[in-house]
């Protein structure tokens, strides 16, 4: 257990406003790992101030520099990649190899392709008689979760970087550590005191003092629907940008003609992966009714292997909410055909790898976000019918469409409402825009769309 102190604020580790610390505990043996400091509107106002002095000298940094900085706070993450996985592992819970491909790994692609951005963007162009200038938005808030906890901070802070904007970080209370990791980084890579900077805190104090700071020019949030929609409302009192990344529900339509087997392992694997806590997850799967037992029964085989697999969740607070919601769903009459409300271990925030079968749209398991390892299958009786389940929800972040032919899956998933969709399975991609349609969020992160939310369009006519 380690008492961390400080906040990195200005370019250096500075002591906190307040004597309040927040407890991290380690999701798999329930110990306290460490504490941080809890910050207060105090410590919110010294960094966006130490912000706002570095962002006149950030912002006219020629983008072949902001992009050798990128490079090198990149090489960093690489370097440091083993004790990143480490410390998500002993924060989140995820399995070490877990940690090391994905959340260790994919920051350090973001942050690559963002230094990559930074120096072959057109940041001024020319439109008949005018010049057109992309300029940095400012002083950015970051208010960021802890499911991907790295991979959240460097998909807002590269841009970022990369705009020209400088940036205050305040990372969501259960994984505050690889927070800390990343300021290291920061420095290390060389980037100029006051651009980039960290306020650890509670989301209602550190985080509301944040997106209410006048200092701040854009809040980047991404979180839950709730506090998301809390943040855009404080946000509008002052006409203060907002970027929104928040919940999903989204739906894997496999069609007739699929590789039925291949679309339902591979299901099953993206709902578990992280142990279901993540915003894009395929949580409802559709399929033809005509192929519903067979799918059901490969969904069970394949969620009973990832009994021992998978991580906990975060804390006990999100366990209890998760096994509240496999409750909910054998109360209005799904089918559980994997996994249960249970806890399959003493020790540890773990859920048991959940499937339900016989599950309708009108459910509440079908309509609301649950974050954890839970899989519901739903019955559909043509094209129009999946349509009309896909789309019949609030969200619209993420989804997926399995077909024989990738014309016929193309030609469904364009008419799916929602930002993201992955064919026959997909593969991640660092420069594809990711957010929400509907109440998913506003804006979009990664690539060239994540880089224009950082600027702002100026003309000058001759
Ligand atoms: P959360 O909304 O509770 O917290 C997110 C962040 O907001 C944290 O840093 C928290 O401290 C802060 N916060 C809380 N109250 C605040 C307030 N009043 N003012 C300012 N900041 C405040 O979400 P969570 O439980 O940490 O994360 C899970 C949610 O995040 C899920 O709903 C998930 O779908 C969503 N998510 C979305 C995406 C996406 O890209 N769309 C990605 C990951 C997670």
């Amino acid at each position: 257990m380690k008492a961390h102190d400080g906040m990195y604020i200005g370019g250096a580790w500075r002591p906190a406003a307040g004597q309040d610390v927040i407890e991290v505990v380690n999701p798999v043996d329930e110990q306290v790992i460490g504490t941080v400091p809890a910050g207060t509107a105090e410590d919110v106002d010294t960094a966006v101030r130490a912000a706002r002095a570095a962002l006149p000298g950030w912002a006219t940094t020629p983008p072949a520099e902001r992009a050798a900085r990128l490079t090198a706070l990149r090489d960093v993450l690489v370097a440091r990649a083993d004790e990143i996985a480490e410390t998500v592992t002993a924060e989140l819970g995820s399995p070490l190899k877990f940690s090391q491909a994905v959340h260790a790994a994919v920051p350090i692609a973001v942050a690559g392709s963002y230094a990559e951005l930074a120096a072959t963007y057109a940041f001024e162009e020319k439109t008949g008689n005018s010049v057109v200038y992309q300029e940095p938005i400012g002083v950015v808030a970051a208010i960021t979760p802890w499911n991907y906890p790295l991979h959240q901070i460097v998909a807002k802070v590269a841009p970022a970087l990369a705009a020209g904007c400088t940036i205050v970080v305040k990372p969501a209370e259960d994984t505050p550590l690889v927070a800390r990791l990343f300021a290291e980084a920061v420095h290390e890579a060389g980037i100029p005191a006051g651009v980039f900077n960290l306020v650890t805190g509670l989301g209602p104090v550190a985080g509301q003092a944040l997106a209410e700071h006048p200092g701040v020019d854009l809040v980047s949030f991404t979180g839950s629907t709730a506090v998301g929609r809390h943040i855009a409302a404080v946000a509008a009192g002052q006409v203060k940008k907002v970027a929104l990344e928040l919940g999903g529900k989204s739906a894997n339509v496999i069609l007739p003609t699929a590789d039925l087997a291949k679309a339902v392992n591979v299901g099953v694997a993206n709902v578990m992966s992280n142990s279901g806590q993540t915003c894009s997850a395929w949580t409802r799967m559709l399929v033809h009714r005509d192929q519903y037992d067979e799918a059901v029964e490969l969904a069970a085989t394949a969620a009973a292997k990832y009994g021992e697999r998978i991580g906990p969740v975060v804390n006990a607070r999100q366990q209890a909410r998760v096994r509240g919601y496999i409750e909910k769903g054998v109360e209005e009459g799904a089918r559980l055909v994997a996994g249960g409300p249970e806890a399959p271990r003493e020790k540890g925030y773990f859920v048991s790898p959940t499937v339900f079968a016989d599950v309708t749209p009108d459910m509440t398991i079908a309509r609301e976000e649950i974050f954890g390892p839970v899989l519901s299958i739903l019955r559909y009786d043509d094209e129009e019918d999946a349509l009309r389940i896909a789309n019949g929800t609030v969200y619209g972040l993420a989804g997926a469409v399995w077909a024989g032919d990738e014309t016929e899956a193309v030609a469904f998933a364009r008419r799916m409402e929602t930002g993201q969709v992955d064919i026959n399975g997909g593969r991640f991609n660092p420069l594809a825009p990711f957010g929400g349609y509907k109440q998913s969020g506003v804006g979009r992160e990664l690539g060239v769309h994540g880089l224009a939310e950082y600027l702002q369009t100026k003309s000058l006519q001759f």
